[in-house]
């Protein structure tokens, strides 16, 4: 009688190599919008304050179409400082995932300065998606305002977008992949890109 062409065993090998790919994305500065001071950039303090770019819908959309996980990386240290209560940025996540509807929200309310694994510039929270939604980093993409957006994407082995927002009291990121006008800007040059290795693996 004629054998199978591959055992079970080999059917769930092949399918544990299918990974995921993700765009992570930055919350201030990126979808929500910050206030702008003295050179930088502050975050939301009330939920009357939080406010969602006009054009994050449609490169959240734009993205899962195109067939990436939409998750959003954040540091959210004015939780510890006492500036913000940890339920009000909960709420601001609600809206956001309310509009958004993004795959996954991650949140590290480490303090300023705090060298943790999942606070940016380290890449905790990508590593721990990554284990939680079977991502693939070298196809996944950080878009950031940041240097330490940008830092935390070359750490995990992501491509990186840079949206430059002008910030001059902070150093700006030496090292990214590209420079983008907004986030919908960001997520076209991603699925373009992904295109092209495609059509080049394709060949
Ligand atoms: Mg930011």
């Amino acid at each position: 009688m004629a054998q199978p062409c591959f055992t079970p065993r080999l059917a769930g090998v092949a399918h544990e190599v299918v990974k995921n790919s993700a765009i992570f994305f930055d919350r201030d500065g990126v979808l929500a919008i910050p206030t702008f001071r003295d050179g930088r950039s502050f975050s939301a303090l009330s939920i009357n304050e939080f406010r969602i770019y006009p054009e994050a819908e449609e490169a959240v959309l734009s993205a899962k179409t195109a067939g990436f996980l939409a998750i959003v990386i954040t540091n959210q240290p004015d939780v510890a400082s006492g500036k913000v209560s940890r339920e009000t940025v909960e709420a601001m996540h609600e809206i956001l995932q309310a509009q958004l509807a993004l795959h996954d929200i991650e949140v590290n309310y480490e303090p300023s300065g705090s060298l943790a694994s999942r606070r940016k510039p380290n890449p905790g929270m990508i590593f721990d998606s990554a284990e939680k939604w079977n991502l693939s980093l070298s196809t996944s993409y950080v878009v950031g305002d940041r240097a330490s957006d940008m830092e935390a994407a070359r750490r995990a082995g992501c491509a990186s977008v840079f949206i430059d927002r002008g910030y001059v009291a902070e150093p700006l990121p030496r090292i990214f992949d590209y420079k983008a006008s907004d986030v919908l800007d960001a997520v076209k040059w991603c699925i373009a890109r992904k295109n092209g290795v495609q059509d080049a693996e394709n060949l």
